[in-house]
């Protein structure tokens, strides 16, 4: 066992790699914890595995994760992290962007008994348009639909106890959501201001789509997180409400007729309305039924995986 592991996402950052390696082994060796880096080149084509060859082969303490194509930053994330043996993990970028001077910072928040503690680039130095509005605009409703209430989910530089990334799988883009999941299951979330630098070498890799990946990505979140040991409650509850709503304008209606008919006299037809109360009343039962369908599959889910729908902090006893 190592007392700290850093692990780094790289996608094509030959030329960052060995400036990065070099300002963290002057912050560690200064730390004075023992420690481990693993780099996880995720299918680069710029020669990045020759240069963690040498380093792996220069350094007992690093070492280098090769995937074969390009699966994306959550993937190399996840592999970073089951291959992680350290007490605490620190997760950063690549390319500099990070500081690795931070990570004393992130070390002592996480002393105070945090399982989580993520970075918050408050000078954020990536373009305005392209970044620090669509991150403005992500957070804040990462914020109100997650309920934790943090700056800049987005930033990479984080640390972790190991027992908080024992309990992850990571998929598609949801390495920025981390936080959100961990909070949601009762990990115990900090943030603390970090360093953020202008990238100088290589190029980003997210483009605009990031920012619709990212909203999709943020419903389900916070579906999976509520809902994902009773979706019936969800489905039902979407159901109900229409199949109320439904019933209730076609009975008023309805009433409405029988009065012009009766009392009135006249003639009366079938309008929108009714058409309106059918098809609101149709879709909330089918919505109930959804909800009978999800909620067996779950718990198929639940007992054909690992996974658990609760977590526990600590066990006691016998004394
Ligand atoms: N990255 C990765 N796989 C990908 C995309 C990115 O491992 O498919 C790495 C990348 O090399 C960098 C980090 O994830 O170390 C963040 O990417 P980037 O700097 O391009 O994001 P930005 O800072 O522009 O948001
Ligand atoms: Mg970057």
């Amino acid at each position: 066992m190592v007392e700290l592991s850093i692990v780094v996402p790289a996608f094509n950052e030959a030329e960052n790699i060995p400036l990065l390696y070099t300002e963290l082994t002057d912050v560690l060796k200064g730390i004075g914890h023992s420690y481990e880096i693993v780099f996880v080149d995720d299918g680069s084509v710029d020669g990045s595995r020759d240069v963690l060859n040498e380093l792996a082969c220069k350094d007992p303490r690093v070492r280098a994760l090769i995937f074969r194509t390009n699966f994306g930053q959550s993937a190399a994330m996840d592999a970073g992290f089951k291959e992680a043996r350290g007490d605490i993990v620190i997760t950063l970028d690549a390319d500099l962007q990070n500081n690795p001077e931070d990570i004393p910072k992130i070390l002592s928040k996480l002393s105070e008994g945090f399982d989580v503690v993520s970075g918050w680039r408050r000078d954020r130095r990536d373009p305005f348009l392209s970044k620090r509005v669509p991150s403005r605009l992500s957070n804040w409703l990462h914020s109100r639909l997650t309920g934790l209430d943090i700056h800049d989910s987005g930033c990479t530089l984080k640390g972790y106890s190991h027992d908080a990334i024992e309990s992850l799988e990571l998929y598609g883009e949801m390495h920025r959501f981390i936080p959100a999941i961990l909070h949601s299951r009762g990990y115990r979330v900090a943030e603390v201001e970090v360093n953020h630098r202008p990238r100088q070498l290589g190029v980003t890799k997210y483009g605009l789509y990031r920012l619709i990946n990212g909203f999709l990505d943020l419903l389900y979140i916070t579906f999976w997180s509520t809902f994902s040991s009773r979706p019936l409650h969800l489905f039902g509850r979407l159901g109900f409400s229409l199949t109320i709503v439904g019933f209730l304008a076609g009975t008023l209606k309805l009433i409405h007729q029988m009065y012009v008919f009766f009392v009135l006299a006249e003639v009366v037809f079938i309008g929108p309305i009714q058409f309106i109360s059918i098809l609101l009343m149709t879709i909330g039962v089918l919505f109930i039924c959804f909800g009978f369908l999800f909620e067996i599959q779950i718990r198929i889910f639940y007992r054909m995986t690992s996974v658990r729908n609760y977590s526990i902090r600590e066990r006691i006893g016998p004394c």
